[in-house]
């Protein structure tokens, strides 16, 4: 067994945090190939080294004094050396560093170094390989990550290493220029490992025991989800779960390597598995409910619509011609509702209302804001009735008005639309009908 282990910015924070990393790592031999993220916080309002990298490049952009900054970058990895107890040291590194930032070197780069220097700690802390990503890990000319050369020249770099750390969040261009992934893209090199070195598991240690049903900050304790589909986690993470970066499925999903979130403070919690499929039933008929406030609603209606064709796209033209994405597309027989992000679509809305009067020519158009959507999702209720029934007996129940409801064809997922206002209420009903009446 081969297993890639990516550890996330909390769970490196401090020397105290390395050495949980360092135990569960060395408890199982199978861990081979590490991933670490830059030093997050140690406490609720202090800084993610990510941040203060992104501020002090800002200061030397603007020929502003950054040295300070820098020094303070410097201090976080030099108490994690002495509380780990190591003879290495970085300043070499931090002068090289300091050096590109005067010369401007870029704010990819620049963001980079965290988690380079925490590759450089995490390898002499472990005794492991250091490989630098911007030698393995490629973006093309257009700045998009190059998958197949990635997979190439990884596979064949890592093959024949008993183990190695590479640092996550980064890789460069052909010609060296280093650039990042987004926020929280340490996730996605986890995965672009597991699938070069063809693990059997990809774990990612970070600071919460996996998934949860619902999200805690609305219900109390929340339920954990033991085992999730890739599908699902695109349906929920997409409406906003924050606990893997979302594109991080992808490597690993061709492969179908399955991923395991873990809670590197409660190394004993099983955690949540990620899988292609399972004939492991879910504890309830749903996996989890997510969503998101902000959302408006562009409503069209024209008589005799389902006869024309042509009609969507026009309208959806509309959309695009202004650089709008759009959610979901509910529709009737003369109507038509899209779905979009408010903030996104505030500042536009008049001028895609005359585009989609100019191509679609629609009896009239109305807008209704501040709506959220929900989605349950679950692979269990394809073969479960009256899923349907129970959400929208429970949401009538609870005073909650529906103004949209969408459930794909792969009954999967249902999304429903309330207001604002309703967000929270709807969310506990549909945990109580499904959850705790299931306790
Ligand atoms: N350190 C980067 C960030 O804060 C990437 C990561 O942690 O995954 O976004």
């Amino acid at each position: 067994m081969k297993k890639v282990v990516k550890f996330g910015g909390s769970s490196l924070a401090s020397a105290e945090q390395f050495r949980k990393a360092g135990d569960i790592i060395h408890s199982d031999e199978e861990r081979r190939f590490v991933v670490p993220s830059a030093p997050g916080k140690r406490f609720s309002n202090d800084s993610k080294v990510t941040d203060m990298l992104y501020d002090c490049y800002h200061l030397a952009e603007q020929g502003r004094n950054f040295e300070r900054v820098l020094g303070d970058i410097a201090s976080r990895y030099q108490d994690i050396i002495e509380g780990l107890g190591l003879s290495i040291s970085l300043k070499e590194e931090f002068a090289v560093i300091e050096k590109n930032f005067r010369e401007k070197a870029g704010e990819n780069y620049a963001a980079s170094r965290g988690e380079y220097l925490n590759g450089i700690v995490m390898a002499a802390y472990l005794g492991f390989e250091f490989v630098d990503a911007a030698e393995v890990i490629r973006f093309n000319d257009k700045g998009d990550f190059d998958s197949e050369l990635t997979n190439q020249m990884l596979g064949g770099r890592l093959s024949g290493m008993e183990n190695a750390v590479i640092p996550g969040f980064y890789g460069a261009y052909e010609d060296g220029r280093v650039k990042t992934f987004s926020r929280g893209g340490s996730d996605i090199t986890g995965s672009i490992v597991a699938r070069a070195v063809k693990a059997d598991v990809y774990e990612n240690w970070t600071d919460v025991s996996g998934f949860l049903i619902a999200d805690p900050k609305i219900i109390e304790n929340p339920q954990g989800i033991e085992t999730i589909t890739y599908k699902e986690l695109r349906e929920l993470s997409y409406m906003g779960a924050s606990v893997l970066h979302e594109d991080a499925i992808f490597p690993v999903r061709r492969e179908g390597i399955p991923i395991n979130i873990r809670n590197t403070n409660k190394p004993e919690d099983g955690g949540t598995w990620i899988v292609e499929s399972t004939c492991q039933k879910s504890r309830y008929t749903i996996t989890g409910i997510a969503g998101k406030t902000g959302f408006c609603s562009v409503n069209i209606e024209k008589a005799m619509m389902n006869s024309e064709i042509g009609f969507g796209r026009k309208v959806l033209q509309a959309f695009e011609d202004s650089g709008i994405s759009f959610e979901h597309v509910p529709s009737g027989i003369d109507t038509m509702t899209v779905f979009v992000h408010q903030d996104e679509f505030m500042d536009k809305e008049q001028k895609v209302v005359s585009a989609i009067h100019r191509l679609a020519d629609p009896d009239g158009i109305d807008i209704e804001g501040d709506l959220a959507l929900i989605a349950v999702v679950g692979r269990g209720m394809k073969s479960t009735r009256g899923t349907a029934g129970r959400i929208f007996s429970a949401l009538a129940h609870a005073n909650v008005n529906v103004k949209m409801i969408d459930q794909g064809s792969s009954e999967l997922n249902i999304i429903i639309g309330v207001a604002n206002e309703d967000f929270e209420t709807a969310i506990r009903a549909i945990y109580a009908i499904f959850v705790i009446s299931q306790l």
